[in-house]
């Protein structure tokens, strides 16, 4: 048997499992973090909460007689990424990243790059005045001080109180989100700023396009850059042949 970890809390973590799944000679267990009350859940056997750091997990890995080390985490989940390296260093778990490739500016698209959400908070009240918000409720803080910007935001799961924002109109919504759907909803709140992750991915790349066709401008906080020395694949194809060459 070769027992697999998926670092999980993305659709290519659960779709990855999918593929994997019910294969001869291949146990998967998939990692969630927890954040959300209904998550998707991935077939095979789930666990969730936090590792505690990397000797958590390096220490999870040998008790669990982990044999390959699959990191399909979100793009921005950087901290699970450091982690996640360095377990597979100090136990000798080969590491993979699974991780969607970044969307690129098309014509028509009007980008302003950002290196971080607070980056991206000074920059909002220069673009626009009715901003929607895309970060997650993580990154909301950054944008606690801006009082000349009215945000629409969207949240998967009811956060547990007031978001800290000065102005703003919470609506609730989990992907996919479509173009047209995504149009209709910036013109209805006479959107005239989306504050976007550079997450990548085809199922929420609907407010881009949106963005795109209403010309209005895009402020796109970086994703954290890949480090070098690992494995690293965009898509479940590669990630399956990555397991089929070194499962026992
Ligand atoms: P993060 O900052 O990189 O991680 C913070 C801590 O959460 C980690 O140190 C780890 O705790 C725990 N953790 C994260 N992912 C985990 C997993 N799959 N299984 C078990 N523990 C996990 O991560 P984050 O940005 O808060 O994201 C949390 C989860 O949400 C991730 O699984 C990610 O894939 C998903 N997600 C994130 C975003 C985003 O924008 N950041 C968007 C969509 C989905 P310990 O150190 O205690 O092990």
């Amino acid at each position: 048997m070769t027992r697999i970890l998926i670092l999980g809390g993305t659709r290519e973590a659960v779709e990855l499992a999918q593929h994997l799944h019910g294969r001869p000679g291949l146990e998967i267990v998939s990692s969630l973090a927890g954040r959300t009350h209904t998550p998707h859940m991935p077939p095979g056997e789930v666990r969730v909460g936090g590792f505690g750091g990397a000797v958590g997990l390096r220490d999870y890995l040998v008790r669990e007689h982990i044999d390959l080390l699959i990191d399909a985490t979100h793009p921005f989940a950087e901290r699970m990424r450091g982690n996640a390296i360095q377990a597979s260093r100090e136990s000798g778990v080969p590491l993979l990243r699974l991780e969607r490739s970044a969307w690129r500016q098309q014509p028509g698209d009007r980008w302003i790059m950002a290196e971080s959400p607070e980056e991206a908070a000074r920059a909002a009240p220069i673009h626009g005045k009715r901003a929607f918000l895309t970060t997650g409720v993580k990154d909301l803080a950054a944008f606690r001080d801006i009082d000349s910007v009215w945000f629409l935001v969207r949240l998967v799961e009811e956060p547990e109180g007031p978001l800290p924002l000065r102005h703003y109109e919470l609506i609730r919504g989990r992907g996919p989100f479509g173009a047209a759907d995504e149009e209709a909803l910036m013109r209805r709140h006479n959107i005239d700023l989306l504050i976007s992750k550079e997450s990548g991915g085809e199922s929420i790349y609907g407010k881009i396009a949106a963005a795109r066709t209403l010309n209005i401008p895009v402020i796109m906080i970086r994703r954290p850059k890949l480090p070098d020395g690992i494995d690293i694949v965009s898509d479940i194809d590669a990630a399956v042949s990555w397991v089929e060459q070194r499962a026992r």
